[in-house]
């Protein structure tokens, strides 16, 4: 177990920074997840790989998980090594729970006991509810809750008192204001009441649980360009897409020592579509 003032804060000292080189810079910045262990499922790419990233800069160990795409992965954990980090990928799709596993198993023997767990691997088959098939409603309920309960089981046996757990639900866990999510809307509502549940149970390890929900984030997954990003754009209150770093910034100050109150919560990041 990590000790509070083990979460270090260092502050950038600007005038030093061209003087001291390039490295010394390095050890001069923010370091709120000093000797932190995280792990971000499904991180090669969009909200989960932005989320990687901030994490490993805010001086995280960072594991990310992937199903398809292992080039995606390794250009996540390059950029984050290139930065002075530390980070591994592992494939470990999140409908396979020995494989979910197994990934957890090896983020313990690489990095140690887990202290944050991002369950951010999600999907979405958007069609209309009447025309979705029985594998398709199977699929997303697989990746999107039986991988987060699965996930989030094997996290907790190596996850250090005082731990992070980070749900991505989405905005319209909360209410939907487009057509053609039903199946995915519905897990993400259980997503929601299986952080409020699970808070009650692990507020006596000191772990919080809590679920941030973006609206529409411009990623592969729902591109913000398109005729499907119009009705999207148009139920913000800001009238426009936000961007993966706006994710990764809630889910960095959840993940750190300033959020130690906060359990439970359903976190709100979409630009207003739900005001
Ligand atoms: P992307 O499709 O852009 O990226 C998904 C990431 O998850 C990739 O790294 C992908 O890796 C990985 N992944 C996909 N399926 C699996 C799986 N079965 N097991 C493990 N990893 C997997 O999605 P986003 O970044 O847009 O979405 C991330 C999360 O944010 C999801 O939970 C989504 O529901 C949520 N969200 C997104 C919103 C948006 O507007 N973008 C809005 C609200 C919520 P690989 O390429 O290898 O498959």
């Amino acid at each position: 177990m990590h000790s509070s003032s083990e979460w270090l804060v260092f502050h950038k000292v600007p005038n030093l920074v061209p003087l001291i080189g390039h490295q010394k810079a390095k050890e001069k910045k923010v370091t709120k997840l000093n000797k932190k262990v995280a792990l971000v499922t499904g991180g090669s790419r969009g909200i989960g790989a932005a989320i990687a990233k901030r994490l490993a800069a805010d001086g995280a160990s960072v594991a990310i998980t992937y199903a398809k795409d292992a080039n995606a992965a390794s250009a996540v954990v390059e950029a984050i090594e290139r930065d002075g980090g530390r980070a591994i990928a592992i494939q470990a799709d999140a409908a396979n729970v020995e494989a979910v596993k197994g990934a957890v198993e090896k983020v313990f023997a690489t990095f140690g006991p887990l202290d944050v767990l991002v369950n951010n691997a999600g999907t979405a088959i958007p069609k209309a509810f009447e025309e979705t098939t029985l594998e398709e409603m199977d699929r997303v309920i697989d990746i999107n809750v039986r991988g987060v309960f699965v996930t989030t089981q094997a996290a907790l046996k190596h996850m250090n008192d005082g731990g992070r757990i980070i749900m991505i639900g989405s905005a319209v866990g909360e209410r939907v204001q487009v057509p053609g999510l039903v199946p995915y809307s519905a897990t993400k509502g259980a997503v929601k009441i299986f952080t409020q549940a699970l808070s009650r149970e692990l507020g006596s390890r000191n772990i919080t649980v809590n679920n941030v929900q973006p609206g529409p984030i411009d990623t592969d997954l729902n591109p913000a360009a398109g005729d499907w990003a119009v009705p999207q754009k148009a139920a913000t209150a800001l009238n426009r897409y936000g961007r993966v770093d706006d994710i990764a910034s809630m889910v960095a100050f959840v993940a750190g020592p300033e959020s130690s109150y906060i359990t439970g919560a359903n976190l709100t990041v979409d630009g207003g579509m739900n005001a």
